[in-house]
């Protein structure tokens, strides 16, 4: 974990980062990137336009954050008014 780091560019070198105004190289073979999730709502927008009444909850609703618990609050709270 490095907190406080910028990714700068991906070359044959490995991963360039500065940290804290101070670049270096990551001499690294693999680099996996892990940059976040759009939530599809294909269905949701279908059932939506078809005139259904549907709940929208969980990373369906916001994927942007790393929150199981609004999850399972938001499923509890729609289970519960059903
Ligand atoms: C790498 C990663 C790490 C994470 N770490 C954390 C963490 O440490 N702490 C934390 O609080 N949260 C964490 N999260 C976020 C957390 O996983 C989500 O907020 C949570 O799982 C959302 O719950 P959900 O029930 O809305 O969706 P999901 O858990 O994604 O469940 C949706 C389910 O629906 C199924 N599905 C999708 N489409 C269909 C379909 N058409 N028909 C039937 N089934 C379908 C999927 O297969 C899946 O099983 C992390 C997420 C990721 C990706």
């Amino acid at each position: 974990m490095v907190p406080g780091v910028r990714y700068d560019r991906i070359d044959d070198a490995g991963l360039h980062v500065t940290v804290d105004g101070a670049s270096s190289v990551l001499e690294v073979d693999t680099i996996v990137l892990c940059t976040g999730q759009e939530p599809r709502r294909d269905l949701y927008d279908e059932l939506v336009a078809a005139g259904r009444s549907v709940h929208l909850i969980g990373g369906a609703d916001v994927a942007a954050e790393l929150d199981a618990k609004r999850a399972v609050k938001q499923g509890t709270e729609v289970a519960a008014a059903l």
